[in-house]
């Protein structure tokens, strides 16, 4: 094959960087020595800088969505132990990381005591959403009502409001542990309607429903709210002790088992101690 002559790979680059294909760019000389070791022809070695072009490209956007969705941690379901934890359907979860749920604009709902996994599993869903194309947007919920306040007093809250109806999916981790003000709880309803069968929801929560008036304040906003909410939502409950607990009590075990007979009346108090814990947290 005839070599390209110096001043036209100059005028390819140029040309390559004008239409904005920084992959081709960079592997195109590597693969056409490629090529024409394997004897592959015009077509195959296009096939091939075209590929690695849109792969590269979709893992930049994929890297993208994920940083704009503002995780607090990374998760994945591979890292949820599922047998520490019956209550919640692995099959189900699965399913639901396929997103379908998304596309039918269904919401996700988990309740269940403070350290059961509802965050991992939100996050863990959110993420898949992520890496299959959709726009996610992460908030802890008084993270939210703070930013819809705000913008509310800057009189910037359709520009807020506009930003979050491009979603796909919105994330409103831990709903009800700090009671909403009689504002906050509106523009939180206002949001929750604007997503009603437009953006899909997935909600974690501590309180069973009976409880949401508290942080809503009026019975009013609490059953509209759950209405819009539960209407085409799938309510996961992560029954048990808190993992973190667990995870404390079996190093203790373990730790006390080392310890020989005479510690054993320590244990009652520490394991009370611990029990209290997972009340007030
Ligand atoms: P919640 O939101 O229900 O309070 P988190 O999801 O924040 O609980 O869980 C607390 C910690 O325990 C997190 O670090 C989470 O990753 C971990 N965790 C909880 N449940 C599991 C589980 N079944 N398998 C693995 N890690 C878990
Ligand atoms: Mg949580």
């Amino acid at each position: 094959m005839k070599k390209l002559e110096a001043t036209s790979l100059v005028l390819l680059h140029h040309h390559l960087k004008a239409l904005r294909l920084p992959t081709i760019t960079a592997e195109c000389e590597k693969l056409a020595r490629q090529a024409a070791a394997d004897n592959a022809d015009h077509l195959t070695y296009l096939l091939q800088l075209t590929e690695l072009e849109l792969l590269e490209r979709e893992r930049k956007a994929a890297e993208r969505r994920l940083k704009a969705a503002r995780f607090p941690t990374h998760k994945t379901l591979e890292g949820f132990d599922f047998a520490a934890r019956p209550s919640v359907n692995k099959l189900l979860l699965c399913e639901l990381a396929r997103c379908e749920y998304i596309d039918r604009r269904e919401n996700v709902l988990f309740v269940g005591n403070p350290g059961t996994g509802k965050t991992h599993l939100a996050i863990a869903l959110a993420v898949a959403a992520c890496a299959q194309g959709y726009r996610v947007r992460f908030f802890r919920l008084t993270e939210l009502v703070t930013l819809l306040m705000e913008a509310r007093d800057e009189r910037s809250l359709l520009g807020l409001k506009a930003r979050l109806a491009k979603l796909d999916l919105l994330v409103l981790d831990e709903l009800g542990y700090v009671p909403a003000s009689k504002i906050g709880a509106e523009l939180l309803f206002d949001v929750i309607s604007s997503a009603y069968e437009r953006t899909s929801l997935i909600v974690t929560t501590n309180l069973p429903f009976e409880s949401w008036t508290e942080v809503l304040g009026s019975e009013r906003l609490t059953g509209a709210t759950l209405d819009r909410l539960t209407h085409r939502c799938q309510i996961i409950e992560t029954k048990g002790e808190s993992y973190r607990l667990r995870d404390a009590k079996a190093k203790m075990r373990k730790g006390s088992a080392g310890e020989g007979a005479g510690s054993g009346g320590h244990r009652e108090p520490r394991r009370r101690a611990l029990e209290g814990g997972q009340r007030s947290s």
